[in-house]
Order: structure tokens, then sequence, then C-alpha cells
């Protein structure tokens, strides 16, 4: 479980931070205002990440950050001025980044920095590059932003790397690289991995500019040029990775229904015609509908109907987490049983419909029991309409069968 210590003196500051928190963090969060406080919290907690003013009363200068990095806490740091000294002095003492409070923006920029380093935690990075001495500090800059990284030395072992791990998330490439130079590197992963799925930044060496547009045109997300700053290597690292992880958020909310988080019609029905492409397989569709809903709505308020919504689409979810459910109408359910013959799929389903007529609903504070009517239509290359027009049949003589029962179609 990831946790993140905030350490700031200024009232006004921490209630800023507070808010933000709120909004972008999905983790605990403590607020320290002393050097002393910190070091309770430290003593009581493990903390993934450390916020911290560099300035407060008990440790006027940087004496926290110092602290918190001796206990091997990644850190980042609030200040009010920055000179070079004052930097050069920050990052020797290894602090991820600092961030200057001079108006109400930075705050936001140094919490949404807080939310991509806890997302890079454990997140996979390659460093591809063939001298040894860029590749260690890339490896270690990228590892201070919590990256678990690995390292080629030339671009067909990058290849072969990636091909092999769908998890990696960031490639670093240089672009003269022996076997396989940066550009082609770039073009063959992006034939299987997409720029909304593995982020590239192409690095090429100093006076060659045109190098850099080259890197993007080829399918690189962004650039840099050697020899780059500390601060410009984070921040353009931080801003594609935000950028990546933005991407698979719109595009996860596009795919899911609001109130159950289960997948929504839309996505449901691209899924399964691409599933039933497949001819060789047999496939059976489910389309599960809770009984006399309406008097549940009625009885109890259309609030209390949403809760119980929830409930049934949280047992779905754990009795059938190999397989894709969705939400494909008010208070119905599809689920698309792949490669099980008609009695697995038939008992799965059958010990889903009994474990839920046993369940004990908490609805207004009250237990109340909810069935379930199942249509299974299990088939051999059929069309969906075909699969989905099989299911709703067998659906509607399960309702007409007195309910909370399964009625099979077979094609
Ligand atoms: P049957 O056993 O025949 O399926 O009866 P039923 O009452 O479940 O079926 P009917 O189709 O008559 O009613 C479904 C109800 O589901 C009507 C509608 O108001 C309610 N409903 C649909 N979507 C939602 C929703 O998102 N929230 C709530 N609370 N109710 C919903
Ligand atoms: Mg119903
Ligand atoms: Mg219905």
């Amino acid at each position: 479980m990831q946790r993140v210590l905030i350490v700031e003196d200024s009232k006004v500051v921490q209630q800023v931070l507070r808010h933000l928190t709120a909004q972008y963090l999905d983790v605990a969060v403590d607020f320290a205002w002393s050097l002393a406080e910190c070091k309770t919290y430290i003593e009581q907690y493990t903390y993934t990440l450390a916020l911290v003013d560099l300035t407060l009363p008990d440790a006027p200068s940087g004496e926290v950050a110092k602290y918190t990095l001796s206990k091997k806490i990644p850190t980042v740091v609030l200040t009010s001025k920055i000179d070079e000294y004052k930097r050069q002095q920050m990052l020797e003492l290894g602090v991820i980044d600092y961030v200057i409070k001079d108006n109400r923006d930075s705050y936001h920029y140094a919490i949404k920095l807080v939310a991509q380093l806890l997302r890079n935690e454990g997140c996979k990075a390659l460093v591809a590059d063939d001298s040894v001495l860029s590749r260690s500090i890339m490896k270690q800059m990228l590892e201070k932003q919590l990256f678990k990284v690995s390292a080629a030395s030339d671009g067909l072992h990058a290849l072969e790397i990636i091909k092999n791990d769908p998890e990696i998330k960031l490639l670093l490439t240089d672009y003269a690289m022996p076997s396989m130079d940066g550009f082609e590197l770039v073009k063959a992963v992006r034939n299987f991995r997409g720029r909304d799925d593995l982020a590239i930044i192409g690095l090429s060496g100093a006076g060659k500019s045109g190098l850099s547009v080259r890197f993007i045109k080829y399918g690189a997300n962004d650039f840099l040029n050697k020899p780059f700053m500390n601060e410009e290597f984070h921040c353009r690292i931080l801003q594609t990775m935000e950028q990546l992880a933005l991407i698979t958020d719109i595009k996860e909310s596009a795919a899911k229904d609001h109130l159950t988080g289960l997948y929504n019609r839309r996505y449901f029905y691209q899924f399964a015609e691409r599933l039933l492409n497949d001819k060789t397989k047999q496939n059976s569709l489910a389309l599960l509908d809770i009984d006399f809903f309406k008097k549940i709505n009625d009885t109890f308020g259309h609030e209390a109907g949403d809760q119980a919504l929830k409930q049934v689409a949280n047992l779905l979810k754990n009795s059938f987490s190999p397989y894709t459910v969705a939400r494909v109408g008010g208070e119905e359910f599809a689920i698309i049983l792949t490669e099980l013959d008609i009695n697995q799929a038939y008992e799965l389903l059958d010990a889903f419909r009994s474990r839920l007529a046993n369940y004990d609903f908490v609805i207004n504070n009250q237990a109340h029991k909810i069935t379930v009517s199942i249509g299974v239509a299990h088939f051999f290359d059929v069309t969906l309409t075909e699969a989905m027009r099989l299911a709703d049949e067998a659906l509607y003589q399960a309702k007409n069968n007195n309910r909370d029962c399964i009625v099979l179609q077979k094609k």
C-alpha cells in the first residue's frame, strides 16, 4: 500500500495541499508541521514518497529532506527560493525534484508530480544506449523516479526485451547504436506497441537537432537532446508518462459503465464481435436479468436500486473474473464464457445463480433477497446478432419458467 508524507509548516499551503491531494491522490497521505512530527510519522509508517518544505521552524536549512533521504524515502522538495548553489546542493543530496513555491500552480505541479511518481512505482522502463556511462546515468535517473529499469546496449537486444515483456511502459533510446539504430528500433517497436501503450523518448547527440524531429516522425512520443539537465530529463519523462496515464484513463472510462464499473454495452459489442470472428472456438453468451427489479425501486427508491445494482455487479465481477462481464441494459448483464463446453458453462452459471439467490443483500439497512433469470446461447460459428437473439429467447423462457433459473439454447 502506497503512502505519502507531506511536511509543510504554513497553514495556508497545507490547506491547499490537502485539497489537491484529495483530488489527485488515491493513497494514504499524512501531513506533518515540523521535523519533529515528521520523525514521529516515519517511526510509525512506511512511506513511498515524501514532499517536504525546505524551511521549517525546527529545520531551517533543509534538514527535513536530509532526514527523509537518510530513511531511504524518495523525496520531492518544496522551496520558496532557488539559486544555483541551492540547486546543486539539493541534487547532490539526491532529491527527485524541487518545486518552487511562487504561485498556486506550483502546488498543483507538485501534487501531480507526486501522483505520477506513485504511478511510476514498479512500472517497467528500458534504456537502450551503447555507452556504458550514459546507460548507467539514465538508469539511475529513472530509478530515482521509481521505475524498475532494465538496459540494453544495442537496438536488437532492446527489441528482444520489449517483445518479451509487455509490461515495459517506457523506452529511452539513443540514436547511434550497433546492430540496429534508434530509428529502426522505434519503427520496429511501433509495429506491435502503440504510442498510447508504450512511451518512447529518443535521445540524440549534441548538434544533431534534425534527429529529434525524425524520432518523432518514426513514432517516438518525445525526444531529448544530449547533454540535458537533470530537471529537463525529469520533466520530459514525467509529462510523457502523465499523458500515457491520461489516455489510459480516458480509454478505460469510455469502455466502462459509470454506476457499476463493469464494461458497458458499446465495449461489450466490440469485444464480442472480435471474439466471435474466431470460428474455431466454442463460446457461450449468457444474458442475466434481475427478477422483479422494478419492485426494488418502487419499494426502496431509485437510489437503493442503484446500490443493489452495484452489489450484483460486484458479485458478478468476483465470480467471473477470468471472463468479460458487461452491463448491457438497466438491470441486464452479459457474459461471454470462452472455451468452455456447454456443461462447464452451465455449471458455472448455475453456481452463480444459486450464490446470488442465497446472498443477503443489504438495501436501506435491511437484508433482502434478489434472484436472476439467465438465458444462455452455446454456439460455434454464429454472428453476434444471432448469438444475442438465441440468448434473448432463452432469457425470455427463463422468465416464463418462474424466474431464478437458467435456460440453454444450443447452435
Ligand atoms: P422481470 O423479472 O420481468 O425482469 O421484472 P423487472 O421488474 O426486473 O423488469 P422491468 O424491465 O419491468 O423493470 C426493470 C426496471 O429496472 C425498470 C427500471 O426503472 C429499472 N432500472 C433500469 N436501470 C436502472 C438504474 O440504473 N437504476 C435503477 N435504480 N433502476 C434501474
Ligand atoms: Mg428484470
Ligand atoms: Mg430487464
